[in-house]
């Protein structure tokens, strides 16, 4: 990486935004039309690096990488208008007359710090909503996808407005000097741990931050169901989405003991179908990121409290950093694969006698980034939604409510704080500034001293709405 001065690259983004040149809706539209044009012409370039970082297959690539993005992109396009226009308040009796309105205004010069899970739109999607709010950005991708970070650094470099959005590309020491500047807000996602450090360092300035993390996101399986599309599903939602490398992918399946063999069953015929015998052979499986994951998840898996808990895969190709699709059964509460976040191709089943046990068993946890329930019971789907706290939750589906902009996307206690996507990415990196606007007209003497009983009779007339009270202390009655 070239050398970089955090300082004066902060210097540079604040005096830019000093000038005003964010502001204008124009420079937001050309800036978000930039992003599009460099995801249309680059399409193959991205899906390269991706493949280089994770060996990701070239449909996820398209679809949950440079689709969403463009979606996202397009979305701030055609939105942007109405996002900036003020929006009107009421006003109360107390300030008769006036008028007030909301106005949304830029925070200033922000970091978004990405993940190498998704390493191109967990890069650019916070980037659209920092630019459509019309501030100044760095963007630090992740190191551990290298491939991505260099293609995004280079053709933001080439498209954007570099007075305004840089890329810093870099590993520990690079985010540790990037966290020692003044920002107006960042937003970072990865894990829990390095979430810390980031709001530690965000504490000394004041700064807010969004926090995208992750955790153990459960999915509860009911017996009514169609059971061949809720296999498919939960298989999209892991192994479908980076081989379950994904912070809302399924970690781990609740259902009853009499149901889990047929679950166990459409399981495996499903991820035979989709991938064959051999699963090493398939080329729509991710691989595992690096040998530190591979290695961690191997830890999981030779766990002597899960050994002899494997019902399907479990096999390692430690050259190529495969691991197959692996569901294991019955794994014991205390093993690790039960307490931490998977965040791989292993996906552990819990039986229980009565399904409505699932809640207690998730409510016993952090609270997760998502929560999945498969049912065609209605008092089921009730309970889990008033229940269970989670990021969000999808009823007979995983992961697809990341794809509804009108969502907020964000985790809730361990799972992370703030959210963004769609129009909450424009609220995230703007201030909702209150603005009263009154005229010389109506000037009340009653809030000036000298203070009288009748001042405060008036007063308290007033701030009880009540206009005969105010009246009758008028005509001098009270
Ligand atoms: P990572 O290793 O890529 O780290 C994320 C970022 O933190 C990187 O840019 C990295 O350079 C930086 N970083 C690492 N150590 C640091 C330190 N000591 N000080 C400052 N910066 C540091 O990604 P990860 O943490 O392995 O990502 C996986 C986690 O992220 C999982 O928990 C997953 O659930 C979560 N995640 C959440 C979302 C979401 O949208 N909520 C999306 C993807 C991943």
């Amino acid at each position: 990486m070239a050398f970089f001065d955090p300082t004066a690259t902060v210097k540079e983004l604040r005096g830019t935004f000093d000038s005003g040149k964010t502001k204008s809706y124009e420079w937001r539209v050309s800036q978000l039309k930039a992003l599009l044009k460099l995801a249309s012409f680059h399409e193959k370039e991205i899906i390269d690096a991706l493949h280089s970082d994770l060996s990701k297959p070239e449909l996820e690539s398209f679809l949950f990488e440079i689709a969403l993005m463009k979606t996202g992109c397009k979305l701030a396009l055609k939105e942007l208008r109405s996002w900036m226009a003020p929006e009107k308040a009421k006003t109360s009796m107390t300030t008769f007359p006036s008028s007030a309105e909301i106005v949304p205004e830029p925070l200033g010069v922000v970091l978004v710090i990405s993940a190498w899970n998704y390493p191109f739109l967990l890069s650019l999607d916070p980037v659209i909503g920092a630019i459509a709010a019309g501030n100044t950005v760095v963007l630090k991708p992740s190191e551990i996808a290298p491939a991505t970070s260099s293609v995004l650094a280079k053709l933001l470099g080439q498209y954007m407005d570099c007075s305004a959005v840089k890329v810093i590309e870099g590993a520990v020491p690079e985010t540790t000097a990037l966290l020692e500047q003044k920002w107006d807000k960042i937003l970072y996602t990865g894990n829990g741990k390095v979430g810390r450090i980031v709001m530690s360092a965000a504490a000394k300035h004041l700064t807010p931050v969004v926090l995208e993390l992750g955790g153990k996101s459960p999915v509860i399986v009911d017996s009514d169901i169609d059971l061949k599309v809720s296999a498919r599903r939960i298989i999209a939602g892991k192994w479908g989405c980076n081989n379950g490398q994904a912070c809302i992918s399924p970690d781990y399946i609740i259902t009853t003991k009499d149901y889990v063999s047929e679950l166990i069953d459409a399981l495996s015929s499903e991820l035979e179908k989709f991938y064959g015998k051999d699963p090493f052979k398939s080329d729509d499986l991710s691989r595992i990121v690096n040998s530190n994951h591979f290695h961690r998840l191997c830890k999981l898996l030779d766990d002597d409290k899960v050994s002899g808990k494997i019902v399907h895969g479990g096999q390692k190709d430690i050259t190529n950093l495969k691991i197959a699709p692996t569901l294991l059964l019955d794994v014991p509460e205390d093993s690790l694969i039960m307490n931490e976040e998977i965040f791989g191709p292993l996906l552990p089943i819990i039986t229980v006698n009565k399904l409505e046990e699932s809640f207690n068993i998730i409510k016993s946890k952090e609270k997760p980034l998502a929560a999945y329930l498969f049912t065609n019971n209605k008092k089921l789907k009730e309970d889990f939604i008033s229940n269970i706290s989670a990021g969000g939750l999808v009823v007979n589906d995983t992961a697809m409510h990341v794809a509804v902009s009108t969502l907020p996307f964000g985790g809730v206690g361990e799972s992370g704080m703030g959210a963004y996507h769609g129009k909450f990415s424009f609220d995230t990196f703007s201030h909702q500034k209150a603005v009263l606007l009154r005229s010389f007209a109506g000037d009340l003497a009653a809030r000036y001293p000298p203070y009288t009983q009748k001042k405060q009779k008036l007063l308290r007339a007033l701030l009880n709405g009540s206009l005969i009270g105010i009246i009758r202390v008028l005509l001098g009655w009270e």
